[in-house]
């Protein structure tokens, strides 16, 4: 298990980049990951976990707070309106908010409940087809519309298309985020969290350097 190692390159990469010890935050992505390995990093200590789907998470990390107290979820994978209640019950963060109708429904949501999850907002900063997030010309509109809503904008979200050099769409990120006044930045994975630390980013999503290679893959 290689937690420990991730957080040590967390830690230089936090010290390279002159920034305060701790001002990243590490989500350990456990999507499709035996529970024998989530237990292994959950007994290491580790409370910050992130999920794709609400399904998954439901199904697995309501046993394991009942055996492990702090334990912080993150929803960083594309969520659908009929999902938004079961993902604002069991989450503390939603990295993937990405459209007017998903906003309007946590807004309806957080209001009824008088609770809502700190809130990422995703830019499809490579302004691929196939992918969710909001275009980079609209990112200032929608964060505004979710202002607008009262909703908990902590930052926003990338995922760099794979084939490109990820630091560009971390810079891009970080000026978008920088012109709204949001000081979250939810970007970098297993290949290129230490860049995305580098170019500012609070919280890094790495499962795969953490747990080792998934079962099957997730879009
Ligand atoms: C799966 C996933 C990750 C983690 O990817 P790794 O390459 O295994 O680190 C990060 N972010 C999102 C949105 C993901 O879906």
């Amino acid at each position: 298990m290689s937690l420990d190692e991730i957080r040590d390159r967390v830690a230089t990469a936090e010290r390279k980049a002159e920034r305060a010890p701790g001002s990243v935050t590490l989500i350990a992505v456990s999507k499709m990951q035996p529970d024998a390995r989530v237990e292994a990093v959950l007994e290491a200590g580790h409370r910050v976990f992130g999920e794709n789907r609400v399904q998954e998470a439901a199904g697995k990390w309501p046993a394991f707070r009942g055996r492990f107290d702090g334990i912080e979820l993150h929803i960083i994978g594309p969520l659908q309106t009929n999902k938004a209640r079961q993902a604002m019950e069991l989450a503390q963060a939603i990295h993937s908010v990405d459209r007017p109708k998903l906003a309007a429904t946590l807004a309806r949501l957080a209001q009824e409940t008088g609770a809502c999850p700190e809130l990422f907002i995703q830019v499809n900063t490579g302004e691929e087809a196939q992918k969710a997030g909001v275009l980079p010309v609209e990112a200032d509109g929608f964060v505004k519309e979710c202002r607008a809503m009262d909703l908990p904008v902590r930052g926003l979200m990338c995922i760099p298309p794979v084939e490109e050099e990820p630091s560009l769409h971390f810079a891009l990120l970080a000026k978008i985020a920088e012109r709204n006044g949001l000081s979250g930045l939810s970007m970098g994975m297993s290949g290129d969290f230490e860049s995305a630390i580098a170019l500012g980013a609070t919280h890094v999503r790495v499962g795969s350097a953490i747990f080792g290679e998934r079962s099957s893959k997730v879009s």
